[in-house]
């Protein structure tokens, strides 16, 4: 038996239609080893960076079925997605199952013929694949642990910042301000209704956009005064040329406009067609097609739209990674037109193919026509009328959507009078440049160079995920918190969240990946100056203040200025005497009730009154000057129920009581903090029967054990051995 190893279920199922019994297909079901989630020493940074991985929770048992089919196979083959990625995970697999010398084989789409193909030619791994895809991983997991934590400390708890999400988050905030700080302009548009002997009313547009009323009633008085005619008829034959075939990014953006899919949607509706076999591989910045697949497009062409309209073109655009990005996105059967399980992957499926055939076919022809009319002096600005047609449809006819309406034009003749109906002006003001949708700033980025086709829908959806942005409608609007997160980033690591620094940071590990480049080198290159900025910027003042608030708006309480803060629903207005005073607002103005005063003075500083406040693990009563009295009431009623009954062998005073830290429930002495003994788990009442320390709750295989950890009995079930 030979076993064949995928990453996905419904790719194995595929691969094994093509294969013969001699084959075993069976998928890992994703990634089965990581780095540890939340631990900084997942990387060994001083060893040379090195990488921790442990296997991911709940894949022991696929890693142990694969191993047992690797054990009785005479040979193991690789077969995970032709990118760094998937060589990433082949060489995981090959190192979780113990694989000796494991092959390795790439496809680029699952079709009977490239994965017989791809199986005569087998390589090894290509560590320096393997080796770009671990900088990447290192290198975010790096950058997102020191920026957030630094985050953490100077603007609020929880939040996060990333290597390739900052500078995406930067770029929506700089278009922002520029929305923000937009003064709309006043101008006119002059439409005139004209009449010829020979047709009906036409609606001539002043060429001229006037900012000016006066300039404007000067043209309405004058053209009513005045007798009209058309001054110049001019037609033009302009060429459209198709788009190039799909790569990652342009489906997204078509994907988006046509159908309104999210880019994270769109992959995955991609990815199932690919694993079906029906589309190539989709994550690609190549526009090349195949001899294959352009031998198809030709008989597809001249079969359903005509002989001549078949044209063998090459778009210019050159891949970043030769070897990795193969083809364009293409069916794999051009000659399939329609395909596909549901309704989305229909839709997707037929706008690759309509983009792919028309990328092979002649340029239509369009006739514009522009008819310019005028008054006898000349005296004011043209008004004008367009008119265009379709003389020869070339590409459109497989890509119909991208056609526009025709527009035709009366028959007309120069210097032809015209008689004037009405003349009106409607008054407007500019607009501020858009925000940016979904699509649109993954042609931004791709413009940029950051990011890559693997990555682009997994950027928005962490700005998503993380609150810094909103969906409203298609366009992507920063929230308070993102904005004011995207500030701190841009005030103190300009160099860090730039384009040129992002994009550099692409190119090498494209270099890594085309084995150009070392990966410590590269690694240590950033993190070396990365780190020292970190600390430097240790002495900054966590960021409380946001500016001043509006000076009509008074605190509710005390009637002292506010200024204005970040919680975390957003911006708020507080009182400027906070913590003596805990007035608020809300952004817009409006009295936020706040924490209940208990009426009860604060016993430790004696200055104000306790109140009620909610925390991360629910509501508790302390001192109103936090931070500047740190005095916590405890109530007596979730006390109570928080004791164990379990005597503190330390000061034999206290009880063990169950409290919430950063890392979970643990035990410690009611007497905290003059007694500071803590265990990890619940204690059982008993005692160690070696040092006397106390027994507490264990696992399912070992019900009890010492709270010591250095004690032999932290671990029984190695002692009866
Ligand atoms: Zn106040
Ligand atoms: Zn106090
Ligand atoms: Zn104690
Ligand atoms: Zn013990």
């Amino acid at each position: 038996m030979k076993l064949l190893i995928v990453e996905s279920p419904a790719k194995a199922k595929t691969i094994s239609k093509y294969l013969d019994d001699k084959y075993e297909v069976v998928a890992s079901v994703g990634h089965i080893r990581d780095l540890p989630k939340s631990n900084k020493k997942a990387i060994d940074i001083d060893g040379g960076f090195i990488p921790h991985y442990e296997t991911v929770k709940g894949k022991e048992k696929i890693i142990n079925e694969i191993k047992k089919l690797a054990s009785g196979a005479e040979e193991v083959v690789l077969a995970t997605d032709p990118d760094r990625e998937g060589e990433a995970i082949a060489w995981h697999i090959s190192e979780a199952i113990g694989l000796k010398k494991p092959k390795r084989v790439v496809f680029y789409e699952i079709t009977k013929e490239a994965v017989t193909e791809a199986i005569k030619h087998p390589r090894d791994i290509d560590n320096n694949l393997k080796t770009a895809q671990e900088a990447r991983r290192v290198l975010d997991r790096l950058v997102g642990y020191d920026l957030s934590g630094l985050i953490w400390k100077k603007v609020r708890y929880g939040l996060s910042a990333g290597r390739v999400q900052s500078p995406a988050l930067r770029i929506i905030m700089e278009r922002e301000r520029e929305i923000r700080s937009f003064v709309p302009e006043k101008f006119w548009v002059l439409s005139s209704k004209l009449k010829s002997e020979s047709c009906d009313e036409l609606i001539f547009v002043c060429e001229k956009e006037p900012r000016d009323e006066n300039e404007v009633n000067e043209i309405l008085e004058k053209a009513k005064k005045e007798s009209w005619s058309v001054v110049d008829i001019k037609e033009t034959e302009v060429k459209r040329a198709p788009r190039a075939p799909f790569i990652t990014s342009t489906l997204q953006q078509s994907a988006s406009t046509r159908f309104g899919f999210s880019p994270s949607k769109t992959m995955s509706v991609a990815q199932k067609l690919y694993e079906q076999g029906l589309i190539t591989y989709m994550r690609t910045d190549s526009t090349n097609l195949s001899a294959v697949a352009k031998k198809q497009i030709e008989e597809v062409v001249s079969k359903k739209f005509g002989k001549n309209l078949f044209e063998n073109k090459v778009y210019g655009r050159k891949s970043k990674n030769a070897q990795e990005a193969h083809e364009a996105i293409r069916p794999s059967n051009i000659l399939k037109e329609g395909a596909g399980n549901t309704e989305e992957q229909k839709k997707l499926y037929f706008l690759i193919w309509q983009r792919t055939v028309a990328s092979q076919m002649i340029d239509a022809k369009v006739l514009r026509t522009k008819v310019t009319a005028n008054i006898q002096s000349k005296s004011i600005p043209n008004f004008a009328l367009y008119g265009s047609r379709v003389l020869s449809p070339g590409w459109l006819l497989a890509d119909p959507h991208a056609k526009k309406e025709d527009v035709e034009l009366p028959k007309i003749q120069k210097n032809e009078d015209l008689e004037l109906i009405s003349i009106d002006s409607e008054g407007k003001e500019t607009l501020p440049p858009p925000r940016y949708s979904e699509a649109g700033l993954i042609k931004e980025l791709e413009k940029r160079g950051i990011g890559r086709p693997s990555t682009y829908a997994s950027i928005i959806r962490t700005l998503i995920d993380r609150g810094y942005v909103v969906k409203e409608q298609r366009a992507l609007l920063p929230t308070d918190t993102g904005d004011v997160v995207s500030t701190f980033l841009e005030n103190n690591f300009t160099e860090y969240i730039s384009d040129s620094f992002t994009a550099l940071m692409e190119n090498e590990l494209d270099d890594i990946a085309n084995g150009k480049r070392n990966y410590e080198k590269t690694l240590k290159d950033f993190y070396v100056p990365f780190q020292k900025e970190i600390k430097s910027k240790d002495k900054l003042e966590k960021i409380t203040n946001l500016g001043k608030a509006d000076p009509k708006l008074k605190c509710p309480k005390c009637q002292a200025n506010m200024i204005i803060k970040l919680s975390k629903s957003g911006k708020f207005l507080s009182c400027e005497r906070f913590p003596d005073c805990t007035g608020a607002r809300t952004i817009d103005g409006e009295e936020l009730a706040g924490p209940k005063d208990t009426g009860e003075l604060c016993p430790e500083c004696g200055k104000a009154n306790l109140i009620e406040r909610d925390g991360k693990f629910g509501r508790f009563i302390a001192c109103s000057r936090y931070p500047k009295c740190k005095f916590v009431k405890e109530d007596p009623e979730t006390k109570k129920k928080l004791l164990t009954g379990v005597k503190c062998p330390v000061c034999k005073d206290g009880e063990m009581m169950e409290r919430r830290g950063r890392f979970g429930i643990f035990y410690s002495c009611s007497n905290y903090p003059a007694c500071k003994h803590a265990i990890k788990a619940k204690p059982t009442g008993k005692f160690c029967e070696l040092c006397n320390s106390l027994m507490m709750e264990g696992t399912k295989t070992i019900p009890e054990r010492c709270s010591v950890k250095s004690c032999e009995n932290h671990n029984p079930h190695k002692l009866m051995k």
